[in-house]
């Protein structure tokens, strides 16, 4: 019927997951399509963004000789709370992150989107790009037998579909892997902007040597108004990438707009002097899933495995998602070899791929930090509270007075139940150990 559009595995999507499983499974010498809808790979994708190497390294061994095109090796980072007039900051630098290559980069998806799927295609997978999956093809018993595109005589038929369609996951709601539409709770909205710098005014601004060492740091507090999300500073090669994330819900019930908010942001004064002179060049926004591990779909059914955003795999707490994307991928693409030589699709002969899952990182830390959603939705005070409170403690600590400092430590004991009871205190600390403890 439509053999010359017959594969052993389509992969829906090209991101860093759907690349992953591309590759794996070409490589082990499956007949693999992937099919992405924009204009070419990454046209449509942003992140922060810290890719981290370990992630690619298991996909991609030889990846470093292959020159991926990452911006900075990220040498400093750490976080910043700041108050509406100043910062408390928790730094991190090391000697250790200059090994080559470094653990994580910071990367442009634009760049390193189509790299990573080029080396699927080297493998030897066919990419489509500006071709849109439109339905799951299903046999008379639910099986998944493969995909329709939006493209004339656009049907492609496969026994194995990997599902990598990001966030937006319209495909795994519509074959019923999930049941609900992302809740505004639990689903980020990140607006990001890449600002054009000259390398030297970026090393000088941030303390760099020079182009082999970057930073990235997380920001708290008054750069979301206080509110549970977080905004982030990243160095690139020659500009800045610079952004804020907000559950969804928030800029709802607070009636903000995300443009607003990352305005706001960009005129605070402790981040303002290190954008000066800086050209926007890009702007975007996207959704961040975090909806975690007690509301994540079936990760597999007869003929088909859903894989990184498109299943909700995101630690938001270390900022990781594109490492959890590249591994599920992998997963999903050795759980498929598995399938062709044992020539077994069924759904209890996928499930193999939940188990590997649950045996990586990406399950066991998912499961960790299932109550990190819950936390910041019952404790939507907690970042603004605390990242002034330590702005002004600072402020006490560190200006002399002429008062005893017993007297300054009774003050700063004062700002604090000012803001929060006792009880209140205990109750935040208990749960936050709670969501981070698992
Ligand atoms: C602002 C922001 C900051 C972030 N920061 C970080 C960070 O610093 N570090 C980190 O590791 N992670 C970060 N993340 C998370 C990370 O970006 C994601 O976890 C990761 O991109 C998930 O990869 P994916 O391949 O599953 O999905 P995506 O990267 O979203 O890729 C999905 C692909 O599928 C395509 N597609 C969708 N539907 C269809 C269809 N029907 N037909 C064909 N193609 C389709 C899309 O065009 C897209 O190319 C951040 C995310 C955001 C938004």
């Amino acid at each position: 019927m439509a053999s010359k559009h017959t594969f052993d595995a389509i992969v829906v999507g090209g991101g860093p997951s759907g690349s992953a499983a591309a590759l794996t499974m070409a490589r082990a010498g499956l007949k693999t399509i992937l099919i992405e809808r924009g204009r070419f790979v990454g046209a449509k994708n942003f992140f922060g963004g810290v890719m981290y190497t370990h992630a690619l390294a298991d996909v991609l061994p030889d990846f470093w000789e292959r020159k991926p095109p990452f911006e900075r090796p990220v040498t400093e980072q750490g976080y910043w709370m700041l108050s509406p007039d100043s910062v408390v900051r928790i730094m991190h630098k090391s000697e250790h992150y200059k090994q080559e290559p470094a653990e994580a980069h910071t990367v442009l998806r634009a760049l390193f989107d189509p790299w990573l799927a080029e080396q699927a295609v080297s493998a030897g997978a066919l990419l489509i790009t500006k071709t849109t999956v439109t339905h799951i093809l299903q046999d008379a018993k639910g099986r998944v037998i493969g995909v329709r595109t939006d493209r004339p005589d656009g049907e492609i038929f496969a026994p194995i579909v990997v599902i990598a369609e990001g966030v937006n996951n319209l495909l795994t709601q519509k074959l019923g892997l999930i049941k609900n539409d992302l809740p505004p709770r639990f689903v980020a909205l990140a607006v990001k902007e890449y600002i054009s710098l000259p390398a030297k005014d970026i090393q000088a601004r941030f303390g760099l040597s020079g182009p082999n060492e970057g930073a990235a740091i997380d920001i708290f507090g008054d750069a979301t108004l206080g509110l549970p999300g977080t905004a982030f500073l990243y160095t690139d090669r020659n500009g800045l990438s610079i952004g804020v994330g907000l559950l969804l819900e928030e800029f709802v019930t607070h009636k903000l707009r995300p443009y607003e908010v990352l305005a706001r942001f960009k005129n605070h004064p402790v981040i303002q002097p290190y954008l000066e002179g800086g050209k926007p060049l890009e702007y975007g926004a996207h959704l961040i899933p975090e909806t975690g591990y007690n509301r994540m779909p079936k990760l597999s059914a007869a003929g088909v495995m859903v894989v990184g955003d498109a299943a909700g795999m995101v630690d938001a707490v270390h900022r990781e998602g594109t490492n959890l994307a590249m591994t599920a991928g992998r997963l999903a693409g050795t759980t498929a070899v598995a399938a062709h030589q044992a020539n077994d699709f069924s759904a209890t002969f996928l499930k193999q791929y939940r188990q590997s899952l649950e045996e990586s990182f990406v399950l066991k830390d998912m499961k960790q930090y299932r109550r990190m959603t819950d936390f910041l939705d019952s404790s939507p005070h907690f970042m603004g509270t605390y990242a002034n409170f330590l702005n002004d403690a600072a402020l006490r600590y560190f200006t002399a007075h002429g008062i005893p400092k017993r007297d300054m430590e009774k003050q700063i004991v004062g700002l604090l139940q000012e803001r929060r009871s006792f009880f209140g205190i205990a109750q935040d600390m208990v749960k936050l150990l709670r969501a981070m403890r698992g």
